[in-house]
């Protein structure tokens, strides 16, 4: 199995063997050629598991495929529980997103200073990696355009379900437009989890691994 077998162009294949990567793991090998089709997915999936890049290759693919328009709102949005899981993921983002030329990663998290955030949120933005809260906090005061939206990530529901977010999340949810991808990740998804998947997912793919 490698990299290559996955559907994703010579590009990103490239970027990932310059991390280092020979051998996709198990949740990468599962989930990029599903997530390639566009369709909606709910993937269990543990922390260390290979799962930022799971997600993160076929969005990076996603942008690349259709040329940017004008709007400055995000095409990918990428929820996490955690101001670190964010960041770690906008970092991932950066890096196997070195082939695209002007990728724009914004994070948006608590305990950051707004007007810092609402500059780079002035400025065109590929891939917005959130946290709910503070992401609703924009929303309420119309400062993010969803409009070009078409990609989704919930990234461990579980955690972000455990701290609260579940009001914050169905909110962020009903401003993005209704034709994007969603793609979840959790390690389970029993409970609310699978109440919030059943309400947000349309026709999901299960992957569990
Ligand atoms: P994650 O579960 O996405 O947080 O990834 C856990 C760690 O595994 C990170 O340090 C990644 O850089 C690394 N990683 C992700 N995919 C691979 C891979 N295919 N081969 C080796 N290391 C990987």
């Amino acid at each position: 199995m490698s990299f290559s077998t996955l559907g994703l162009n010579e590009a990103l294949v490239a970027a990932v063997a310059s991390s280092g990567y020979t051998t996709p793991t198990s949740v990468q090998a599962e989930s990029i050629p599903v997530a390639l089709t566009g369709v909606d997915m709910m993937v269990s999936a543990a922390t260390g598991s290979g799962k930022t890049a799971a997600f993160m290759l076929p969005a990076l693919q996603r942008i690349m495929a259709a040329p940017a328009v004008k709007s400055i709102g995000p095409r990918v949005l990428v929820l996490c529980p955690t101001r670190e899981l964010a960041q770690q993921v906008a970092k991932a983002g950066v890096t196997y997103g070195r082939p695209l030329q002007r990728l724009a990663v914004v994070t948006v998290v608590g305990g950051m200073p707004y007007p810092a955030q609402l500059k780079l949120l002035r400025q065109p933005v590929d891939i917005l990696v959130a946290t709910p809260g503070r992401l609703l906090d924009y929303i309420n005061s119309g400062r993010i355009d969803f409009s070009r939206t078409e990609m989704l990530v919930l990234d461990e529901a579980d955690r972000m379900l455990d701290m609260g977010f579940m009001e914050d999340i169905e909110k962020i949810v009903a401003a993005l437009p209704a034709g994007r991808q969603t793609v979840m990740f959790s390690a389970t998804f029993g409970g609310e989890v699978g109440r919030l998947a059943a309400s947000m997912l349309n026709k999901p793919k299960r992957i569990e691994l």
